[in-house]
């Protein structure tokens, strides 16, 4: 099964020399249903500096290929300082603090109660029972030291840092206005 696609509206790009089109795509089988619409960048030149996105209702948009590749940029920076919290010797100990006080617990039920308040697991009881495994990650680390009543500052600091990296990831990318109206 594949795509049916009509072209619903075409627009000049940005150079002008080309054009922006619009398809509305339906899946080709009589039981299909919805549709949604595809945007292309039909010129050589825009296609170079601008890229087509999508939103969470995937309705497509133009965007600039700067913008894209600058917020790949931020994302690396939130995974990198993830890792880098990881490594450091900081989490390191917490995190054999955190196995240990998990061994300890007399039960099932008191380990779960303990890696939810640490913010390691949001899973319910009956789930961690199924898998009694967890993950700890540099995301949790500032939660678990709290609870673990680990106090450590350069931990601290790095999850500062990685807050202030995940609110720059999380800017929206700024539409380029085209003026066509299938694109946002
Ligand atoms: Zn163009």
């Amino acid at each position: 099964m594949g795509t049916d696609r009509d072209e619903i509206e075409a627009g000049p790009c940005l150079c002008g020399n080309g054009l922006i089109r619009v398809d509305r795509c339906s899946p080709d089988h009589p039981w299909g249903g919805g549709y949604w619409n595809e945007a292309r960048i039909d010129c050589a030149e825009c296609s170079q500096s601008y890229a087509v996105a999508y939103n969470e209702k995937n309705e497509p948009r133009l965007v600039k290929q700067s913008d894209v590749e600058a917020q790949k940029a931020l994302e690396k920076k939130w995974h990198d300082k993830i890792r880098e919290i990881e490594a450091s010797a900081e989490f390191q100990n917490l995190k054999s603090i955190l196995d240990k006080a998990v061994s300890a617990c007399k039960t099932k039920k008191d380990q779960h109660r303990l890696l939810t308040s640490a913010g390691i697991t949001s899973g319910s009881y009956q789930t961690y029972l199924k898998n009694p495994h967890y993950r700890f990650t540099g995301l949790d680390a500032l939660k678990a030291a709290a609870t673990l009543s680990v106090k450590s500052p350069n931990l601290e600091k790095m999850a500062a840092e990685l807050e202030t990296a995940r609110a720059a990831m999380r800017v929206d990318i700024p539409t380029v206005k085209t003026g066509m109206k299938n694109l946002e």
